[in-house]
């Protein structure tokens, strides 16, 4: 395996990558900057793993957008909009709304599962403030890369349910853009959340 060499941008210790991963960590003053291009310090959150999660974890990494959501107007058969009017927190015509979109490489299944499940879900975790020597899953889509996907994200969510999706007017911003590690444990089906 390829192992990649860079100095972190704010101490200057080297950090040692050994996959391809946009963001590197430093563990020296836990300092996490993507490298894709330019060189970007960002800020970011490591979620507690829940001490029921046995087995074998490993934090993987999600875009967290922080996205307003104003619906213009909706023809849609049951007269709403069925998911995001539940989840968004605002006036029955928009709200703001956190879209989660993994930021590992993942096949399509399993992008919907982990973006729709997180969005849905608004996971609630408490933060640490390092890995606990716990693997971290490689980042491959950058920021700009999950801006683009929300609407995706929101789409899919709601032509999940057959027949209900006619005619949806919507305008979403996406004003934010934070690197979330969320805890996984891994099964013999895949992934698992360990929250
Ligand atoms: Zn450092």
């Amino acid at each position: 395996m390829r192992v990649v060499q860079v100095k972190c941008p704010r101490c200057q210790q080297p950090i040692y990558s050994k996959v391809k991963d946009l963001a590197f960590y430093c563990q020296h003053c836990r300092t996490m900057h993507i490298r894709n291009g330019g060189t970007n310090i960002i800020d970011f959150d490591i979620a507690e793993f829940s001490p029921n999660a046995r087995g074998d974890r490993v934090y993987m990494p999600f875009w967290r957008l922080f996205s307003s959501f104003t619906i213009n107007q909706a023809n849609v058969a049951g007269g709403t909009f069925h998911k995001l009017s539940r989840m968004i927190k605002g006036t029955a015509n928009g709200g703001n709304l956190f879209i989660y979109v993994p930021a590992w490489e993942t096949a399509v299944d399993e992008f919907k599962r982990w973006s729709m499940g997180m969005t849905e879900g608004q996971p609630m975790y408490s933060l640490r403030q390092d890995f606990n020597n716990v693997e971290r899953g490689p980042t491959a889509i950058t920021k700009e890369e999950a801006m683009q996907l929300a609407d995706f994200v929101v789409v899919t969510m709601e032509a999940e349910r057959p027949g209900t999706l006619q005619y949806l007017d919507y305008s979403l911003q996406v004003h934010d853009a934070r690197l979330v590690y969320l805890p996984f444990v891994r099964g013999a089906q895949g992934l698992v959340s360990g929250l």
